[in-house]
């Protein structure tokens, strides 16, 4: 039975979608003014293994993850680029689904981008004007929290003493509000902006938060089953994403809200504004692999902190390789004919145990360590001899059910297989035998390619992978 923390609620609970079989899921993607760092690829991982874990479940999924595509950032950074918002994110957008695909992380059905929705965002803040939930001041508009006796309701903040007598003006930036936490929906700019949109009220260009209210209910409906973001995300983003989309509707927004904790660098949250931050490509260029990185960003279940070192990531390179040559050694072994029912049913309880893990609010470390058993047992069994033939492709089969979710093995054909290599020690002995020197320099080359060492001994040639 699927159990997640609902952050809304502050319980673990059963989750049961809205309508039937189908799980409507929405995800808030990046701002895309910049390349995307690991803490970012952290939350996208997170939700790259609930989109798989939902699938894994039966349940079938319109998962909506949008682009963040106009704020303060990108208009100031644009405008200092001169450039337009299109010219200025394109390449941060081309180069995040690059990462995002390297990584592993299976594209959203919809991904909308917030300035194609600008349509959408007008009419929830028209709909707002009209029944109270928002005011015009100084050609900006604003939510009136007073009006929404929900507001806190998510991140349990207890705004009461802010709301009441909430009629005087509070001047805390450079807008003019009500109440010091009543929030933009749509920003005035001035006319020769570069940066703007018509609408009933006045040009202007949207606030943050009403984005994902318009790209959520658009591909999702009024309600939906579940919202998930970075915990930084809680308030005030979803906060607000819910007063305004339950001010506008009137109907309860998402049901389950999931929030992932950050990754963390000597204790300090990894972001841009602190400059401690790796990007992916920053990494790759280190020359770790993509794999191991997703690794060690799903090692830790998503709603604990994750602190990130390189020790880690060398250990995640490390077991994603033994894993790796674990299936491929599986696959190769010369094994007994036969059957092995015992091995088979631990095969099984391996894999119950992984899903009993992922079905407690997703706990990937301790579906992690079910992998792990798996293979230290089918290592033993072996080892002794007692696995057989038809073991190999039930285990082979399981090792594929734990890797829908994870995603770490790739795919079988990318390594090079230990009979390959024998092969290639083979011709490359007759060729060295045959005095073609050139053809062993190239084998030796290839094999080096492959991450292969060769080593010369005095019990002949032994190759080791790097
Ligand atoms: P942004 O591009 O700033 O809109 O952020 C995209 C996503 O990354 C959001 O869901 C954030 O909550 C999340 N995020 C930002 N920093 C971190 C971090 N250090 N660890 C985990 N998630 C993060
Ligand atoms: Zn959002």
């Amino acid at each position: 039975m699927l159990k997640f923390h609902n952050t809304l609620t502050n319980q673990l609970e059963e989750f049961q979608p809205l309508n039937d079989n189908e799980v409507r899921l929405y995800i808030c993607g990046p701002t895309v003014w910049s390349f995307a760092h690991i803490g970012n690829f952290r939350t996208f991982t997170f939700g790259d293994v609930l989109r798989r874990y939902l699938k894994f479940k039966g349940y079938k999924l319109t998962h909506v993850f949008n682009l963040t595509d106009v704020d303060d950032r990108i208009i100031n950074e644009a405008k200092a680029a001169a450039k337009t918002i299109d010219e200025f994110t394109a390449p941060f957008i081309e180069a995040f689904w690059e990462d995002f695909d390297a990584l592993g992380l299976e594209r959203p059905d919809i991904a909308p981008r917030a300035t194609h929705h600008i349509a959408e965002m007008i009419q929830i803040i028209e709909k707002l004007l009209e029944n109270g939930h928002a005011y015009e001041s100084d050609g900006s508009i604003y939510f009136r929290i007073s009006a929404f006796p929900d507001y806190g309701k998510l991140s349990k903040i207890n705004f009461a003493g802010n709301i009441s007598g909430a009629s005087g003006r509070v001047d805390t930036d450079k807008y003019d509000k009500e109440n010091a936490n009543d929030f933009a929906l749509w920003k005035l700019v001035d006319a020769d902006e570069p940066t703007g949109w018509d609408a009933s009220f006045g040009r202007g260009r949207p606030g943050w938060h009403i984005e994902c209210s318009a790209m959520a209910m658009k591909y999702l409906g009024e309600t939906f089953d579940i919202h998930a973001g970075g915990i930084d995300l809680k308030f005030p983003h979803h906060e607000n994403e819910i007063a305004q989309s339950e001010g506008a509707t009137e109907n309860q927004f998402a049901k389950v809200w999931l929030h992932s904790e950050h990754l963390k660098v000597e204790g300090e949250t990894m972001s841009k504004s602190l400059g401690n931050f790796y990007t992916f490509r920053d990494l790759i260029a280190k020359g770790y692999s993509a794999t191991a990185i997703r690794y060690l960003l799903l090692s830790v279940p998503y709603h604990k902190q994750l602190n990130f070192t390189f020790e880690t990531l060398d250990g995640a390179e490390q077991t994603i390789a033994r894993l790796r040559d674990f299936r491929n050694r599986l696959q190769e072994a010369h094994l007994p004919d036969g059957i092995n029912t015992d091995l088979q049913e631990k095969a099984e309880k391996y894999l119950n145990d992984f899903e009993a893990a992922m079905d407690d609010n997703l706990n990937t470390s301790v579906a992690l360590a079910a992998l792990h058993n798996l293979v230290r047992e089918v290592n033993t069994a072996t080892a002794h001899e007692v696995a057989c033939t038809e073991d190999r492709s039930f285990i082979l089969h399981t090792l594929d059910k734990f890797d829908a979710i994870l995603g770490i093995f790739g795919e079988a054909s990318e390594e090079i297989l230990d009979s390959e290599i024998e092969a290639l020690i083979g011709e490359r002995q007759e060729a060295r035998r045959n005095r073609n020197f050139a053809r062993s320099d190239e084998i030796r080359n290839l094999l080096g390619e492959q991450g292969i060492i060769l080593e010369d001994t005095k019990d002949g040639m032994r190759w080791k992978r790097k």
